[in-house]
């Protein structure tokens, strides 16, 4: 798809990390969010902590969430979160659930609903994951995600590890 001139699409963007002072990572990161071409960043959530999960020993991950208006499309926008990851020494080839600098999920491209390894948006973890879900809360409460509904209706998972809110 490309880029659709003159429109504006919503989209949030999910961040992760939890090498390297996670939360300066997280903050750097918003602000290459901000300089992506042909894209305002809108909105950006408290910064959650929370335990690792997938049995991986390593430190506890940093979370956030971005909202975004952009006029690029979503294959666009997602070369670009990649291109953040890059240049913050995220090693394609990571251990799946294991430690990584900087992750970036395209969790939700306006109305868009498509299922493909490459892209699949909405992102299946929204409604599973408490470190997408709570903050997507706080910052997009209102929002119906493709397929899901409300957000502020979807239930935190109280199987879960603990997350708390650090600011
Ligand atoms: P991860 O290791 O979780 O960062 O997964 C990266 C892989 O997931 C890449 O090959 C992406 O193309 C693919 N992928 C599929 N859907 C998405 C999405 N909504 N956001 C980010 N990566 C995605």
């Amino acid at each position: 798809m490309s880029k659709t001139k003159g429109h504006w699409f919503p989209a949030y963007i999910g961040l992760g990390s939890n090498l390297h002072d996670p939360a300066r990572q997280l903050e750097s990161a918003f602000e290459r969010l901000a300089s992506i071409p042909d894209t305002r960043l809108i909105r950006q959530s408290s910064l959650y902590r929370s335990a690792p999960f997938g049995g991986v020993e390593q430190p506890d991950f940093v979370n956030a969430v971005a909202a975004v208006l952009t006029q690029l499309s979503a294959e666009q926008l997602l070369r670009e979160l990649q291109r953040i990851e890059a240049e913050h020494g995220r090693e394609r080839g990571d251990v799946r659930w294991g430690p990584r600098v900087l992750d970036l999920d395209l969790l939700v491209y306006a109305d868009q609903r498509m299922d493909d390894p490459e892209l699949t948006v909405p992102h299946p973890g929204i409604a599973e994951r408490n470190f997408v879900l709570l903050p997507l809360q706080e910052i997009a409460p209102a929002l119906s995600v493709p397929g899901l509904g409300k957000v502020m209706k979807l239930q935190v998972n109280l199987d879960e590890p603990n997350i708390s809110r650090i600011g």
